[in-house]
């Protein structure tokens, strides 16, 4: 067992899940009162383990907050494309999330860009990652978005702090640099060729993994008062969960959130929260 330094926080995101999550089924109760009931439409073209397990998951969660959720099931590009073109336009759907993986060949910001900007809830489409790098409103990616609520719900400080992220995909790494760069950090991305990890993650006062590699992040890689943010999400031999920071991390980082139930249900509470927004918002 690791020992842990005194004063080490394990940044837990189920409290702050908790809460969103409340806020967002006493909206969505009021808005289903109006006739109005918020609704999602997930979209995938693919049901393998990893993904139809997130399905389930994000609709037992929509259910119990009083969020309607259909799953659209089409298996080529030609479908992916008609099912969004049909959802785009209906005015009982309010948010539409596209699962990935796609089917082969097909791109994901290609049809991301079938999804209108207004029901875009998970930030996929070209659209809304350039207006919310243009600082124009739009939903914010929920993995990106739960980053900093968790950083915001521990008080941790921002401004003029030193946030490094591993990882730069369009749905993770990237957006969330640029929230942390929007509350004034100073952001450093790094990837796979970036030489000497660890000479970089050293210096981070905030660090935020996001590779999908487990165990990425060793002890060697955080200095003694970084904050640790682990998206990682690695599925184990053994059936489990490992992110991709070693617990090890935690006798040396000043704080650390654990996989599962640190990102993971605070993304999935905020995926929703933007159903009852987009469906607050539509005419
Ligand atoms: P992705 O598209 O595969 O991107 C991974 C990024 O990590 C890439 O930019 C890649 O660099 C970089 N990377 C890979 N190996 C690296 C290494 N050895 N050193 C430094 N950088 C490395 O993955 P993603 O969709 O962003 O997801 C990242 C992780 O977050 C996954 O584990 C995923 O399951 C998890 N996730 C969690 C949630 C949640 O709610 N908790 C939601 C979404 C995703 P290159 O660009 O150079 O290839």
């Amino acid at each position: 067992m690791t020992a842990e330094p005194e004063g080490f926080r394990e940044l837990s995101g189920r409290e702050l899940a908790k809460e969103v999550r409340a806020a967002v089924a006493a909206r969505a109760a009021e808005l289903t009162k109006n006739g109005r009931q918020p609704r999602l439409a997930v979209v995938t073209a693919n049901d393998d383990g990893g993904s139809a397990a997130y399905i389930r998951s994000i609709s037992a969660a929509a259910a119990r907050e009083g969020i309607a959720c259909d799953v659209a099931r089409t298996t080529t590009a030609t479908g992916i494309t008609a099912t969004l073109t049909s959802l785009a336009d209906d005015p009982e759907v309010h948010g539409i999330i596209l699962q990935t993986p796609l089917p082969e060949g097909a791109s994901l910001a290609a049809l991301a860009t079938l999804i209108p900007v207004q029901k875009d809830v998970d930030g996929a489409s070209p659209e809304s990652i350039g207006r919310l790098v243009a600082g124009l409103p739009a939903f914010a990616p929920a993995t990106a978005e739960a980053v900093l609520a968790l950083l915001d719900h521990y008080g941790v400080e921002l401004r003029g702090r030193h946030a490094v992220v591993v990882g730069r995909s369009v749905v993770v790494g990237k957006p969330a640099a640029h929230l942390l760069l929007d509350r004034h950090a100073t952001v450093t991305i790094c990837h796979s060729r970036t030489p000497d990890l660890a000479a970089i993650t050293r210096q981070a006062d905030i660090l935020v993994a996001a590779a999908g590699r487990a165990g990425l992040i060793g002890p060697w890689h955080v200095s003694p008062g970084t904050t640790v943010i682990d998206v990682g999400t690695n599925a184990t031999p053994e059936g489990g969960l490992a992110g991709d920071v070693d617990p090890a991390v935690t006798g040396v980082a000043a704080a650390l959130t654990p996989v599962p139930g640190g990102v993971g249900p605070v993304t999935t509470a905020l995926l929703l929260r933007h159903v009852v927004e987009a469906a607050a918002i539509a005419g």
